[in-house]
């Protein structure tokens, strides 16, 4: 009863979603059953199934006769014959992932691409190259998901235009697959989840040429990460730092990123230890360099406090920066109380991969409970 009045209240796609939650997590289950579980006639029921059915999501076994007849059908995820497929677009080239249910890559593909010189049209037509290419190459399977990164260079605020902005429309309307177009860095928290038994509150905090974000909540990526990031680099790290743009001073982003960390260098360099990299100045313990690191692990000990107290994650994970710089501001974290968190390091990410993995989410596993 309880189910019935939640359906009631919802909306077209969510009672979908729960037919997709009812079929992708059994073994076998019939029209009749969804129906009776969905509170939703079996008229109703019946269309989203033939509708699964005709993506190639989900596959019907059809029981042998009995003698009271030919009992119904039987419906469950299509789960051996899916593959789903990350596109990851960038300035200076576009690579692909065709991944199966196992996260097994079986066919991937990379070329160069001078996004600057070539027309959208033609960018476009080399995507649907690509998944004809896959699609030509797996007769017997079906691509059920497509994810694809576009670069954060290729979109606002650092690229002029969104040039790629209604991709996955364009995408969908030629192939009838399902489409998601995410940031390279958020495609990497489903990476995170994978290899984390399922945790659903992540977030990513990497500090290079700008302050990335990537959000995971509930499972979900939120639709606003790019203000997000945005708030936390005009997070205080000075109190009375330089003037910024954004009308505040002292903010986060002028300390951290790689030439905010470049000119820090510069400022302690002196006619010894010109050009020394801080990596080095830290082995040959450097005073001025090790001052410099214990003040970033300082700057990124706020940010995982920030990012701590506004996204309660359960993993806080950080790339970019010197492994004893990290450690130092997780160091400085655990001190400032008992909370729990878990912090992961990541090395390097193959970011056309996690997209991959995003679109197997996004496409079916979001739907197995
Ligand atoms: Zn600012």
């Amino acid at each position: 009863m309880k189910l019935y009045i939640m359906i009631k209240k919802s909306n077209r796609q969510e009672i979908k979603n729960l037919a997709k939650e009812l079929i992708f997590s059994s073994n076998g289950i019939t029209r009749r059953e969804i129906a009776d579980k969905t509170g939703l006639d079996v008229r109703t029921c019946s269309s989203y199934v033939d509708e699964l059915l005709k993506q190639g999501l989900i596959c019907e076994k059809i029981p042998a006769l009995n003698s009271a007849g030919r009992p119904p059908s039987l419906y469950c995820l299509n789960s051996g014959k899916l593959l789903f497929l990350g596109i990851v677009l960038r300035t200076e080239s576009i690579s692909s992932n065709l991944i199966d249910m196992d996260n097994n890559v079986v066919k991937e593909s990379r070329e160069s691409i001078g996004i600057e010189d070539e027309s959208k049209l033609r960018v476009i037509n080399r995507i649907f190259d690509i998944i004809d290419d896959c699609i030509r190459a797996f007769p017997d399977k079906r691509t059920a998901g497509i994810c694809i990164s576009v670069s954060r260079w290729l979109r606002p605020p650092l690229s002029f235009l969104d040039t790629f902005e209604e991709i996955a429309e364009i995408v969908f309307k030629r192939t009838g697959i399902a489409v998601f177009r995410e940031l390279p860095i958020n495609t990497i928290t489903y990476s995170i989840r994978e290899e984390n038994n399922d945790v659903r509150n992540i977030v990513l905090f990497h500090p290079g040429k700008v302050i990335e974000l990537g959000i995971m909540k509930n499972g979900i990526v939120p639709g606003n990460t790019l203000s997000l990031e945005h708030e936390l680099s005009h997070t205080k790290a000075e109190r009375s730092g330089e003037l910024c743009y954004c009308g505040g001073n002292g903010c986060l982003e002028h300390y951290v990123t790689d030439a905010a960390v470049r000119e820090m260098l510069s400022s302690i360099e002196t006619e010894e230890n010109k050009g020394i990299l801080l990596e080095d100045g830290l082995e040959r313990k450097l005073p001025g360099y090790r001052k410099l690191a214990d003040k970033l692990s300082e700057y990124c000990c706020l940010a995982f406090e920030k990012l701590y107290k506004t996204y309660k994650p359960e993993i806080l994970s950080y790339t970019g920066l010197l492994p004893e710089i990290w450690e130092k501001a997780v160091g400085k974290f655990n001190k400032t109380g008992k909370i729990k968190v878990k912090f992961i390091c990541l090395g390097r990410v193959d970011t056309t991969y996690t997209a991959a993995l995003t679109a197997s989410y996004k496409a079916v596993k979001d739907f197995i409970r």
